[in-house]
């Protein structure tokens, strides 16, 4: 007998649909199997993606919450659910890079692959519309979405967060590139962790493969029709679950 019953659609995104519940207290997030990329433009159903990316975030959120990152996580039930505290997501992506891959080459004169000297933080306006503009602190203080302290901690929580995954993803082989965060705010304001962590929002490249781009494990084999995205996303779940704790049912 299930402690929760799904009730109705709050939102669908990309990748995940969200569901109220009849519990205030769960959010029931189901994985799908469609990939996207380039703001949506790029669009494919990828069997089995929706289970894996499930299946490694429950991991990867069980690993943090040991190590006292404050997440929504509660749980997962079945191979696509997880259940979730509900959060106000606060519209800010918080990318943390250690190497520099993506728009960071895209827009700036570094060549990809350079070590960055230290992580970088950039926030990003979590809005298809507008292209996910890069913000800056004046802009983000301009919108009113968080305040200086807030900032502090978020960006506080984000580069925590980093140590923890490149320690992580190195203990599995995996070099963490670079990653994409959502936090929100609980009904009693704790600042959480929460969305997903998987290969959709991550660059890992594996350490045994020296270059090329048979080292990528991650959303940009679908960016870059490298084909293979699911069998990368299934190696890099048989890595991680070797080095986290296994996910608890929720009910
Ligand atoms: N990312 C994400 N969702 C987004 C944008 C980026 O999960 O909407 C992740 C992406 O997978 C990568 C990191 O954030 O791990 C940095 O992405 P970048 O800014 O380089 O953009 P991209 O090259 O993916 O357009």
């Amino acid at each position: 007998m299930s402690a929760y019953r799904v009730a109705e659609l709050l939102h669908e995104g990309k990748a995940k649909r969200v569901y109220r519940t009849d519990r205030p207290d769960v959010v029931a997030v189901e994985f799908k199997d469609d990939a996207t990329a380039f703001n949506a433009q790029k669009h494919a159903q990828l069997a089995g993606k929706g289970a894996l990316n499930c299946r490694i975030s429950a991991l990867i959120f069980e690993h943090l919450v040991a190590r006292g990152v404050p997440t929504h996580y509660l749980g997962i039930d079945g191979s696509n659910w997880m259940l979730v505290r509900p959060v106000t997501i606060i519209p800010v992506e918080v990318v943390v890079r250690n190497v520099a891959a993506g728009s960071l080459c895209r827009q700036l004169p570094i060549a990809p692959g350079t070590l960055l000297p230290q992580p970088l933080l950039d926030l990003y306006y979590k809005d298809d519309a507008l292209g996910d503009p890069l913000l800056t602190e004046a802009r983000l203080q301009l919108l009113g979405l968080l305040d200086a302290a807030q900032l502090s901690v978020v960006q506080q929580l984000a580069l925590h967060i980093n140590v923890e995954l490149s320690q992580l993803f190195e203990r599995c082989g995996l070099q963490l590139v670079d990653f994409k965060i959502e936090l929100g705010f609980s009904s009693d304001g704790a600042l959480l962790l929460a969305d997903e962590i998987s290969p959709d929002t991550c660059r890992l490249w594996d350490r045994a493969v020296a270059d090329g781009n048979d080292r990528i494990l991650d959303k940009d084999r679908f960016r870059q029709d490298l084909g293979g995205v699911v069998e990368a996303y299934g190696e890099v779940l048989k890595r991680v679950q070797g080095e986290c704790p296994q996910p608890r049912v929720y009910g």
